[in-house]
């Protein structure tokens, strides 16, 4: 089967396109043949080193397809099942062996491509806007990149829950896409604190969800209101660099997190009940996931490239 390979840390020209050997099911595995798989910010982590993974290894975490091949010890899956996973290194390949526990049953209401644009971008906005900070009706809070794949969906379930968005986006194309998520108001990275206290009548937002980073993080903070949650989420832009708590103190007695979806889906039940409500969201029209941009699997470095160049919109998808 053919697949990407971090043949070396890098950037996107360390992406090797191999064959290597379809893989047979371990204990408590699925293999799946993959429809669609999923580009994720974190893949260029892995990519860079940045999140260190000693190479060779195959890039990837998320994905939908087929089961082919059940090993031992599964309960609950038959061949040719549909299913989608978020965590699962290897994903960048025609098939890949999954833990069972990572498998979320496919509804028929969901194609294989939504089902895997929705998993990983889609369970954070879900953590994200429920448990790290659960917006209440009437409240403004800020998301950053919008437009982007963890943006436009974010956006959309603030509104679900009678949140207020307030959104940034680099260019006027990407702050139309905002707005067509949602976002009632849309500005530049650098109104944000100026922003935040008009919409708010002076008092600031009552969350920040900062998947950028570095670039973002004291105009982030400099947007809240007293007490505050700062919910730094990435580093597009590059990591934040250490802070002084007693900054939170003098901004308002801030909330700082740094939170991850492996700590917010951290058993089955959990899984499954935010995967219900994101796949009962997109079957009902509630949540419209897009993919802005499908890249045959060989083409993943030109897929890297447009991530990290800011050239990307809402989901990209790697195509078997
Ligand atoms: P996006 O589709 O949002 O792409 C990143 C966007 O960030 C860009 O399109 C760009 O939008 C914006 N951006 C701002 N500054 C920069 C910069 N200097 N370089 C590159 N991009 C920049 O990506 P994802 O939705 O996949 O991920 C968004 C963030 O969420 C990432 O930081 C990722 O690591 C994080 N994440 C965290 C998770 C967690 O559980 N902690 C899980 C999933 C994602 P614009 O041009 O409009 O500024």
């Amino acid at each position: 089967m053919r697949a990407i390979q971090v043949t070396e840390h890098g950037g996107p020209e360390v992406l090797a396109l191999i064959d290597a050997p379809t893989p047979e099911p371990g204990d408590g595995q699925l293999v799946v043949d993959i429809a669609a798989a999923g580009l994720n910010y974190i893949d260029t982590y892995q990519r860079s080193g940045s999140y260190p993974i000693d190479p060779p290894f195959i890039l990837g975490q998320e994905g939908a397809g087929t089961v082919r091949a059940i090993g031992t010890g599964v309960e609950g899956f038959s061949v040719g099942d549909r299913v989608a996973w978020k965590n699962c290194l290897g994903s960048y390949a025609e098939t890949v062996a999954i833990s069972a526990a990572e498998a979320v049953p496919v509804p028929d209401g969901v194609e294989d491509e939504l089902a895997a644009a929705a998993m990983l971008q889609g369970l954070t906005a879900h953590y994200l806007s429920t448990s790290t900070y659960p917006v209440q009706d009437g409240e403004w809070v800020v998301v950053h990149a919008a437009a982007g794949g963890v943006g436009q969906l974010l956006t959309q379930i603030v509104k679900l829950r009678g949140g207020h968005v307030l959104a940034t986006t680099s260019t006027p194309e990407k702050a139309a896409l905002a707005t067509a998520a949602g976002a009632d108001r849309v500005v530049q990275y650098a109104e944000i604190p100026d922003a935040a206290k008009e919409v708010t009548g002076g008092i600031g937002v009552a969350a920040v969800y900062d998947g950028v980073g570095k670039s973002t993080f004291d105009a982030s903070l400099a947007a809240l209101r007293i007490r505050g949650t700062m919910a730094l989420f990435g580093a597009a832009s590059g990591p934040v660099p250490p802070i002084d708590p007693q900054r939170l103190n003098s901004a308002g007695g801030l909330f700082l997190t740094r939170p991850s979806l492996v700590h917010y889906t951290r058993d089955r039940d959990e899984l499954t009940w935010r995967t219900a409500e994101i796949f009962g969201w997109i079957a009902d029209g509630s949540l419209r996931v897009q993919v802005g941009h499908r890249y045959p699997l060989a083409e993943a470095a030109q897929a890297h490239r447009a991530l990290e160049g800011r050239r990307t919109t809402a989901k990209v998808l790697l195509i078997p």
